[in-house]
């Protein structure tokens, strides 16, 4: 979710009544969702006041929730919905290196950039996401939960992406093994990393999408248990299967099919600015996920679609390029907007004209 290393927030605000009552119709279908992603401190700081805005839904990092914000993002018609991270295993590995991502070589992978993934099989990485979901659940009325970074060790959000191949500890060999029925032949990691790459590669590739999914599944299964009425939202690479030789599958192990049936609401990442890309880009993409997933536009229906657009200055993107890049959001059978982030829009009168401008146009 970061473009670097500031914590973000996400919040998004809407019961399916209030979905369905506040929505405004774009295109034949109702916007459900005008949101915004980040923490709104520097928005209100400003004078700001959410539903002025058109705001209804505001996504804030799980670790700056407070009940005075959401009190507040309440009181001016907005759900709060939590941006969860999964597999960010920043702060975590140093302190347990058996979480440490192992590469073909045998060795620690290195840091993405910014980004230090987790061993996703590690019982205890897992297991301490899963209480902190438990424990930020009970703690707070959320109507949703973001997850974030809900992929395997690599960066695909600085404009050149890097991919590694992991992960070949114990515990993920053990488990690829078990899943598969393949026995691996080797006896360093190295040797074991080369057979699977050189004849296993797809079963391999299968493998690491269904521990995803797995992850998926359970953070829906505490969802649900603890508040069925929120929604599980994912924010995803925002990379068709025809790119880069499917690597968003076949590297970060994301496969569309399987996700839509444990996620309410995708959220691909379209930084238009930040790919390298024209604003034109995301309703491309917008388009094409509508069709490439059975995206649903009734609020009662699922898998949605809900893309993040860029506002954040890095590159600097113009007020009238965030007007355009919100819009484009909203496009094919997208059913709500957010941006990366409020903090960027509030720091510039002409994104916040803008943002107003578009939310209550779509609210009418
Ligand atoms: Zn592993």
């Amino acid at each position: 979710m970061k473009f670097f290393m500031f914590i973000a927030a996400l919040l998004t605000v809407l019961a399916q009544e209030g979905l369905t009552q506040s929505g405004g119709s774009q295109g034949g279908k109702t916007v459900l969702i005008r949101g915004a992603y980040s923490h709104p401190k520097a928005f209100w700081d400003k004078g700001g006041k959410l539903n002025d805005y058109g705001v209804n839904a505001i996504f804030v990092h799980y670790g700056s929730i407070t009940e005075d914000m959401i009190a507040r993002a309440k009181a001016e018609g907005c759900q709060v919905f939590a941006e969860f991270a999964t597999l960010n295993g920043k702060g975590w590995v140093e302190q347990h290196p058996d979480a440490h991502p192992i590469n073909d070589k045998g060795e620690r992978a290195p840091a993405a950039t910014w980004f230090m993934g987790a061993c996703p099989t590690n019982k205890a990485f897992r297991e301490s996401r899963m209480q902190a979901l438990r424990e930020l659940l009970t703690k707070y009325d959320l109507a949703g939960i973001w997850m974030d970074y809900l992929h395997w060790h690599a960066q695909f959000e600085d404009p050149y992406p890097i991919f590694q191949k992991t992960c070949f500890n114990d515990s993920c060999l053990d488990g690829f093994q078990k899943a598969t029925g393949i026995a691996v032949k080797g006896t360093t990691t190295e040797e074991k990393a080369k057979d699977i790459l050189d004849h296993h590669a797809k079963a391999w590739e299968d493998w690491r999408c269904s521990v995803i999914v797995d992850w998926a599944t359970e953070i829906r299964g505490i969802v649900k248990s603890i508040r069925p009425n929120a929604l599980v939202g994912n924010y995803q690479a925002p990379w068709r299967d025809d790119e880069l030789g499917n690597v968003r599958r076949r590297c970060l192990g994301l496969d569309l099919d399987q996700l839509a049936k444990v996620v309410d609401v995708f959220s691909p990442m379209v930084y238009h600015g930040r790919c390298g890309m024209p604003p034109e880009w995301v309703r491309d993409y917008v388009e094409w996920f509508s069709k490439r997933v059975d995206i649903q536009t009734a609020p009662d229906r699922f898998p949605r679609l809900l893309p993040i657009v860029q506002a954040h200055d890095e590159p600097r993107i113009e007020p009238a390029e965030f007007e355009k890049v919100l819009r484009y959001g909203l496009a094919g059978k997208s059913t709500g907007v957010m941006m990366f982030t409020l903090g960027s829009v509030a720091q510039d009168d002409g994104k916040m004209a803008a943002m107003k401008k578009v939310y209550n146009e779509v609210k009418k």
